[in-house]
């Protein structure tokens, strides 16, 4: 469907979880949405949920469903109420201007009264010389997409948090040792995922180290180099896999000019709102959340995003839009 040359009432960037409930609700209150579904830095359309695959605790799929499904079956149900798509990355904002506009790509503008920002946090990644070239071939940030390709192979996970300590308990399922590396001493993790990992029979732990280095051999990894943080020394470390938890880097630099962020870089709303620091402007999901981070949490901070536009649209705008929810 062409998008309409106008001026929209909501564009939302992001295709997530909370970019297409946001949709949804919006669509349903006949707002007739706009969503901007490019990638952030080469990361998936649809956001992480694509990059999983069996989601189990997202309600109402007793049977669980698979992460790019539901991403699918959120897209189409959206669609079905009017919400258009744009698959493109918007590479400028100007929200101070009246209406905002926003920068595609391929040069398009869009115009719109209000917007929503769903655009999530990708992984953190070390930085480290073999990392890029092996990325995909032995080297992920998604234990849950990859563990399975590691069936009975040494595997290394770096961090101290709770996603370490998870995703290193879920990847003993297929791994046939694990090894947890941390930069100090203690875990950031919470006592109840400390204790479930220190008490798996697959799960060692090194020490006051890094991986400074990772390397392969014909596309896989076969070794890597470690750090100690306390004296300097390195030495080798072979595995197999290499999966980083390292945690996760907000996708906000279009907006960090002009919205409040906090120390981590993450949008800053006015809670229990979606409202940010420009009016008209809204966020949420994984954007606005390092705590929870989970596709349900992410949809429902969605739908408080729509409702907080479609309201601040009824205010500012002479015809309020119906609301047939
Ligand atoms: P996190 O709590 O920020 O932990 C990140 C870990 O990575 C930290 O241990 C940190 O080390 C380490 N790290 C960061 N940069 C590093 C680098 N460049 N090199 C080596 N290590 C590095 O992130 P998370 O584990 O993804 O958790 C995020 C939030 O989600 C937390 O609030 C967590 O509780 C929540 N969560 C909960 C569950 C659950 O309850 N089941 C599961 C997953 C996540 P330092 O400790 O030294 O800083």
């Amino acid at each position: 469907m062409p998008l309409p040359d106008k001026v929209h009432d909501v564009v939302i960037i992001g295709s997530g979880p909370a970019g297409l409930t946001a949709a949804l609700y919006a669509a349903r209150a006949a707002l007739e949405p706009v969503v901007i579904e490019g990638t952030v830095d080469g990361g998936p359309t649809g956001g992480q949920l694509t990059l999983t695959t069996d989601v189990e605790n997202y309600p109402g799929f007793p049977a669980g469903i698979m992460g790019p499904q539901l991403i699918l079956d959120m897209r189409e149900q959206a669609e079905r109420f009017g919400t258009h798509y744009v698959t493109e990355d918007v590479v400028e904002v100007d929200l101070e201007a009246t209406p905002k506009v926003l920068r595609t790509a391929s040069g398009a503008e869009i115009h719109t009264q209000s917007l929503i920002i769903a655009t999530g946090a990708k992984p953190r990644r070390l930085e480290i010389p073999g990392e890029d070239e092996l990325w995909g071939s032995g080297v992920s940030a998604c234990a849950t997409c990859d563990g399975f390709f590691f069936k009975d192979k040494e595997v290394v996970i770096v961090g101290g948090g709770d996603s370490a300590m998870e995703e290193a308990i879920f990847l003993t399922k297929f791994a046939s040792k694990v090894t947890v590396i941390h930069r100090r001493e203690e875990l950031r993790a919470s006592k109840i995922m400390q204790e479930r990992a220190f008490k798996n029979d697959k799960i060692e732990f090194v020490w006051n180290a890094t991986v400074a280095e990772v390397q392969g051999e014909n596309g896989s990894v076969s070794n890597l180099v470690l750090r100690d943080t306390v004296t300097g020394e390195t030495r080798d470390f072979p595995a197999e896999g290499l999966f980083l938890a390292i945690g996760h880097i907000p996708n906000t630099w279009l907006f960090s000019d002009v919205l409040d962020t906090d120390e981590e870089g993450y949008l800053l709303v006015d809670e229990p709102s979606t409202h940010t620091n420009v009016e008209g402007v809204y966020a949420c999901g994984d954007v606005i959340d390092q705590t929870y981070r989970q596709a349900v949490t992410a949809a429902g901070t969605g739908c408080r995003a729509a409702i907080d536009a479609e309201r601040w649209l009824a205010e500012h705008t002479s015809v309020a839009p119906e609301d047939p929810r």
